[in-house]
């Protein structure tokens, strides 16, 4: 089973004022800087709603307020409503919205969107089994888009997905901090970059044996690659891949990304190829003589 996640973070509307001003709380882990002049997209009762993000005038803040950083609490979400009652036709409490932010393409194989964090996985295994189609392995092999996994503890989707699917394997694939950018600490961080290849995860919730038959399949394809060392929970699918079912033998690949959580994430689309390249290959190998049971 390769997995890759298709939610992403987000808000959600919680309150709508007299005013027409929707107050919103965040969907999984964001930098509440980041909100500030943003435009949204909410789905609403019927259809898509745009809406910018709120906030007070530079000029009319305190000194004290300009220092301050900003809050979901201090903010609000303006659709361009007069009452509450216009405001609830189009928008119901509850409702989900995205940052507005397209696609574009960057200078050397660069790419820049919002969700690259992980669409950009749920891509990649596909893309790994359309290579697989064109030269089939032994194995079988189904990629997963799961759920839930900027959100959920439990594990959301992955959980299900694998408890259904029993697989004797599983990689999850997913993005990592890129650290090639000013300020990061690679004592503390590591080495991550853009066009450095994937980076296959070593640690407690991943299989050792998974980790070697990766790193083994990319010195044989001489795919460039770097590993990331996962002291404990890995906060991926991982986590509720390999508690599903009786077990199940899980590898994690991550594709170095810029700007995690903000609505400018950048990959390096050459990475996304070696990752496919990669999972293709890793299934290319897999047989009845497999045993993913340490010894
Ligand atoms: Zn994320």
């Amino acid at each position: 089973m390769f997995a890759g996640h298709i939610d992403e973070i987000g808000v959600m509307v919680t309150h709508v004022d007299e005013e027409g001003y929707l107050s919103f709380d965040t969907i999984g882990g964001w930098d509440h800087q980041v909100f500030v002049g943003q435009r949204v997209v909410l789905l609403g009762r019927s259809g898509q709603v745009t809406g910018v993000v709120g906030k007070k005038a530079i000029h009319l803040m305190e000194r004290e307020e300009r220092d301050k950083v900003s809050k979901v609490e201090d903010l609000w979400i303006d659709i361009g409503a007069i009452s509450r009652a216009e405001a609830e036709a189009r928008i119901r409490i509850g409702d989900p919205g995205v940052l507005a932010g397209g696609v574009i393409e960057f200078p050397n194989g660069r790419l820049v969107s919002r969700c690259i964090d992980n669409r950009i996985g749920a891509f990649v295994v596909l893309e790994a089994l359309r290579q697989l189609a064109e030269d089939r392995p032994r194995a079988a092999v189904t990629a997963v888009a799961t759920t839930r996994e900027e959100i959920a503890s439990t594990g959301g989707g992955a959980r299900t997905s694998a408890s259904h699917l029993q697989p004797d394997v599983a990689i999850v694939i997913d993005v990592t901090h890129a650290t090639d950018y000013p300020g990061i600490e690679k004592r503390k961080h590591g080495d991550y970059r853009l066009g450095g290849g994937p980076a296959i995860s070593r640690g407690a919730s991943v299989s050792e044996i998974v980790f070697e038959m990766l790193v083994e399949t990319a010195e044989t394809e001489k795919i460039p690659y770097t590993i990331e060392a996962v002291s404990r929970d890995t906060h991926t699918d991982a986590e509720a891949i390999f508690n599903a079912h009786r077990g199940v033998a899980t590898g994690l690949v991550s594709i170095p990304n810029r700007y995690m959580h903000s609505p400018n994430e950048m990959v390096a689309m050459e990475d996304l190829d070696r990752t496919a390249r990669l999972l293709a290959a890793f299934a290319r190998k897999l047989g009845p003589e497999t045993s993913f049971v340490p010894e």
